[in-house]
C-alpha cells in the first residue's frame, strides 16, 4: 500500500533527494568512494558546500552582507548561540510555543529577557497581537512556525528592533525579506534535509558586538570565517540539503513552494471545517500551512483512536498529534503532495460516512 508521510520531523523529503543522496553514499561523483569516507576538504566536496550556499542565497534572494553557514547541534544549539553572540544587554522574545520558550530560557543565561507577549495560558492556540517591543532591545526573537501547536507567523514583521527567527519548520516554504533579520536559523530535518545539520543566515556586521568571551565553536565568526569548514561539518546531511535546494529551484523556487503550501492547507482545513467529526485547534487567522492540527469534536471524542486506526489502514503515517495538543497533526512541508493531502481528506470523508 502507498504510504503518505505526515511526520512532523524528521519528515518527508522528495524521493529524488533521497535517491540521489543514497547514490552518492555508494559512489561519490564516480570516485569509487562513498560520500561518507572522503575528506570534507577534498576538492570534490567543497563544491557541494559552495553550490548549496549559492542556491540558498539565490532562492531566498539574500542581500549582500549576509553569510550562510552550516552547523551541527540542531536548532536547539542556536537557542544558546543566538544570545551568546547577539545579546548585549536586553533581548525581547515572543512566546508562541514550546520551542520559543526553550529559546527564551537559554537567553536568560546571558542578560535581561523581556517576554513581549505569550499565548501560553491558551495552550498556544494563537499568535499574540498588539504587543510592543522595548526600543532598547538588542533583538526580537520569534518562532515563525510553531511546529507543535500549528500556528504560524507567515510574514516578515515590522518592528522597531532587529529580528532573529527560528524558521526550522517553514524555511523555504515562502519568500522572506531577509534584510529585516540579523539572524535566521533552521534545523534541517523539517523542510530541508535529513537530520544532522542546521542552516544559519547571519548579517555580517552584527557579529562580534556581544561583550563576552565566546568559546570558539560557539562563536558564529569562527564558522563564517572558515566557510563552515572550521571543523568537520555533517557532510551527508549537507549533501542532502543541496539536493533539496536543487529540487526547490527546479520546481519553481520558494514562490511555487508558497503556492503549493497554501493549496495543500486550503484542501485540508476546508475538510476539517466541513466534516462534522473534526475541528481545528487554533485561531483561524493564525493557522499554520505547514503543521495542520485538528481534534475530534467533543461529541465524537471516543472516535479518536478508531479514526487513527482507519487512517493508518489507508496509508497515513505520522498523523498523531503532539502530546501537548492531542488529536492529529498533518505536517505538510514542501515535499508533501496534493495527492497525499487528498488521500487524508478522503479517509476523513469515508470515516464520517461510517459514523
Ligand atoms: C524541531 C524544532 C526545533 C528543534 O530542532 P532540533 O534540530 O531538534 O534541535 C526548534 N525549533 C522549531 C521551530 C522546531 O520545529
Amino acid at each position: 500500500m502507498k504510504k503518505y508521510n505526515f511526520n512532523a520531523g524528521p519528515s518527508m523529503l522528495p524521493r529524488e533527494v533521497i535517491e540521489k543522496t543514497a547514490q552518492q553514499c555508494l559512489d561519490f561523483n564516480g570516485s569509487g568512494l562513498s560520500l561518507m569516507e572522503i575528506s570534507h576538504r577534498a576538492k570534490d566536496f567543497q563544491p557541494v558546500v559552495d553550490e548549496a550556499v549559492a542556491l540558498i542565497k539565490e532562492l531566498l534572494q539574500i542581500p549582500e552582507g549576509y553569510s550562510v553557514i552550516f552547523l551541527g547541534g540542531g536548532a536547539s544549539l542556536e537557542f544558546c548561540m543566538i544570545p551568546y553572540n547577539f545579546l548585549i544587554k536586553k533581548a525581547a522574545y515572543l512566546n508562541t510555543g514550546t520551542w520559543a520558550k526553550k529559546a527564551m530560557k537559554e537567553a536568560k543565561l546571558f542578560g535581561e529577557v523581556v517576554e513581549v507577549a505569550s499565548s501560553a495560558d491558551a495552550n498556544y492556540t494563537f499568535i499574540p497581537k498588539g504587543w510592543e517591543v522595548p526600543a532598547d532591545a538588542d533583538y526580537l526573537h520569534i518562532t515563525t512556525n510553531n511546529t507543535i501547536y500549528g500556528t504560524e507567523i507567515r510574514k516578515d514583521l515590522d518592528v522597531p528592533v532587529r529580528l532573529i527567527a527560528d524558521m526550522s519548520s517553514d524555511i523555504f516554504s515562502r519568500p522572506i525579506d531577509v534584510a529585516k533579520y540579523d539572524a535566521i536559523y533552521a534545523g534541517a530535518q523539517k523542510n530541508l534535509a535529513m537530520a544532522g545539520v542546521t542552516l544559519v543566515i547571519l548579517k555580517d556586521d552584527t557579529l562580534g558586538k556581544a561583550p563576552r568571551q565566546i568559546p570558539t565553536m560557539l562563536d558564529y565568526r569562527t564558522h563564517v570565517d572558515k566557510g563552515s569548514m572550521f571543523n568537520t561539518p555533517p557532510v551527508v546531511p549537507i549533501y542532502s540539503a543541496l539536493e533539496t535546494l536543487r529540487w526547490i529551484k527546479k520546481n519553481g523556487g520558494v514562490e511555487a513552494m508558497d503556492k503549493l503550501a497554501q493549496q495543500r492547507a486550503d484542501i485540508l482545513y476546508s475538510e476539517i471545517d466541513r466534516n462534522k467529526l473534526f475541528r481545528g485547534t487554533v485561531e483561524t487567522e493564525d493557522r499554520s500551512v505547514m503543521n495542520i492540527c485538528f481534534v475530534m469534536n467533543d461529541e465524537y471524542a471516543e472516535l479518536e483512536k478508531p479514526f487513527f486506526e482507519y487512517a493508518t489502514s489507508k496509508g497515513m503515517v505520522g498523523i498523531k498529534g503532539h502530546r501537548s495538543v492531542g488529536g492529529f497533526r498533518a505536517s505538510c512541508y514542501n515535499a508533501q503532495t496534493i495527492e497525499g493531502v487528498e488521500a487524508l481528506v478522503q479517509a476523513m470523508k469515508e470515516f464520517e460516512a461510517q459514523h
